[in-house]
């Protein structure tokens, strides 16, 4: 189904509804956003894919990634975009295709610590807005609640407890891992730790966020209860308040 046969975004004269899903690393995001995409006919976007993006051209060029002047001149010349797809985006960096390039452990630590720069927010954040101007979308990140889509139409702040979320990705890296579950545990911490401590956008539930909490869910039951948050929010909409122009 596509947004625009979906009545649930479709009766929304001024822009269709944006969904906007934050949470800690590892905590389900962009798997439960894929599955709300796919039902609600949305589209998917995914901002850690920026960021991983941006710290790929750093790593590149070798900038000092601790350094917010390099960094922030690099960002304002730097487009990337997010072109969503069935399973995951495909990340266009300055036009060249990086989705595969920006996974790996070393791209995942340098967004952390480049994420911390306001430059580099602010850069990401306008395109970011940008790309969920005409709404019809699931969006993903840190701060998609709070700044990016403050009058996103559903908020949901999804976290489960650092072992569980750790676990869950150990898991991911198939047979015969080059790292022990501990060290997982230990750098998605570390991740945490830099996300909510930072001074600019810290990773934190917007007021009106629902929260949900998946340490002793399945991921069946995730999706379920992310999809009942979801039509209970547009169930509630009032018209009125969903012509409202955003941002
Ligand atoms: O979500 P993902 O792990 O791909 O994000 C990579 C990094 O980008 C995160 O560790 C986080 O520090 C940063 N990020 C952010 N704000 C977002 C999305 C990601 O700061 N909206």
């Amino acid at each position: 189904m596509s947004a625009n046969e979906n009545p649930l975004s479709s009766a929304q004269p001024g822009r269709k509804i944006i969904v906007a899903i934050d949470g800690p690393a590892g905590a389900g995001k962009s798997t439960i956003a894929r599955h709300l995409a796919r039902h609600f006919g949305l589209l998917n976007l995914e901002t850690g894919a920026m960021y991983r993006a941006f710290a790929l051209k750093a790593l590149r060029m070798e900038l000092p990634l601790d350094k917010s002047e390099g960094l922030a001149s690099l960002a304002t010349e730097t487009d990337i975009r997010l072109e969503p797809g069935e399973d995951e985006n495909r990340v266009l960096l300055d036009g060249e295709d990086v989705t595969g390039l920006i996974r790996n452990q070393m791209v995942t630590d340098a967004a952390s610590r480049v994420s911390i720069f306001p430059a580099i927010r602010a850069r990401m954040v306008s395109l970011q807005q940008q790309l969920g101007s005409g709404g019809g979308v699931v969006m993903e990140g840190r701060d998609i609640g709070t700044v990016v889509f403050p009058h996103a139409e559903v908020k949901i702040f999804l976290d489960a407890a650092p072992e569980v979320r750790g676990l869950r990705r150990f898991d991911q890296l198939g047979p015969a891992p080059a790292v022990q579950p501990e060290e997982v545990i230990r750098d998605l911490r570390a991740r945490d730790e830099r996300d909510r401590n930072r001074a600019d956008s810290p990773l934190k539930p917007a007021a009106d966020a629902v929260l949900l909490d998946s340490t002793s869910m399945t991921l069946e039951e995730t999706v379920a209860a992310a999809e009942a948050i979801v039509a209970a929010k547009l169930d509630r909409l009032d018209p009125r308040s969903r012509s409202g122009k955003c941002c």
